[in-house]
């Protein structure tokens, strides 16, 4: 639902009981109204289900994830990491995967996680269930062109963390995981390479889930080589904290498969 239809409510409900004199019932009633506002554009928020963000902070492990591709960057990415044997997780846009076939069968035969991130990017908090499961299905459909259905994990990070009732609904009855993040580094304003693994090696930590870009969701044939560039210096912040780079299934695996995998997190679920 629009959140101008949540804060609308809440105002004129609000309003109704102020009238008929109950003014706790009006502040309890207005302070839920904007709770829900502000949960639809807060990324972690669970007031609409659980989302999975961070990894246990005993395990020294990292997800570096990238929205939007794939595209142009896209390479140099997957070079970056295969030098630096990371793995990532790539939320995937199903139009850029009709025109980036390959670089989707590369992600998988290079160890990626493939996730979805819907189909056009367009904001799903104001839309209904049918037009999310629209996305989704559009998005899975492509993937399975590209490489087969077995490729696409059950994760879903909406555009831009934006999720109302009907997008959390409408992606659970598809099976579907949301996923956050804890980390943005804003690589997507272009600040620079050095800034971004500057950010980004602040940001890591046991369980850090950080977000960066392999492409625009608005323009999507934009460069992201300044994010490409900074892998190395991230990789390498990684790396001298003794933080493994895994996929979020890897991440979010149950303490038992890490034992069962002898010591190695393994494919997760
Ligand atoms: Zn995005």
């Amino acid at each position: 639902m629009h959140r101008a239809v949540w804060t609308g409510v809440g105002a004129a409900v609000s309003a109704t009981l102020i009238a008929r004199r109950q003014p706790a019932a009006a502040a309890a009633f207005a302070i839920g109204a904007a709770l829900a506002t502000a949960s639809a554009f807060a990324p972690r928020s669970p007031l609409f289900g659980r989302v999975l963000g961070r990894g246990p902070r005993g395990v020294p492990c990292v997800a570096l994830t990238f929205d939007d591709g794939p595209g142009p960057s896209t390479p140099d990415v997957l070079d970056a990491l295969a030098r630096e044997g990371a793995r990532a997780t790539f939320f995937v846009l199903g139009r850029q995967v009709e025109r980036h076939p390959a670089l989707v069968r590369r992600m998988v035969a290079e160890g990626h996680q493939i996730a979805s991130h819907g189909y056009d990017h367009g904001i799903l908090v104001f839309r209904g269930a049918r037009h999310v499961r629209d996305q989704l299905t559009r998005t899975e459909d492509a993937v399975r062109a590209a490489v087969g259905a077995e490729a696409m994990s059950r994760l879903f990070r909406a555009p831009h963390g934006f999720r109302g009732p009907a997008t959390v609904w409408a992606a659970r009855r598809g099976g579907y995981r949301t996923a956050a993040w804890t980390h943005g580094v804003f690589d997507s304003a272009e600040p620079g390479a050095a800034v971004i693994a500057r950010r980004s090696a602040r940001a890591l930590g046991p369980g850090t889930v950080l977000l960066l870009h392999d492409a625009d969701g608005w323009a999507p044939e934009r460069s992201r080589h300044q994010t490409a560039e900074a892998l190395p210096d991230i990789c390498r912040s990684a790396r001298e904290r003794g933080l493994a780079l895994v996929t979020m299934d890897e991440l979010h695996a149950p303490p038992g498969a890490y034992r069962r995998r002898g010591g190695r997190r393994g494919a997760g679920t």
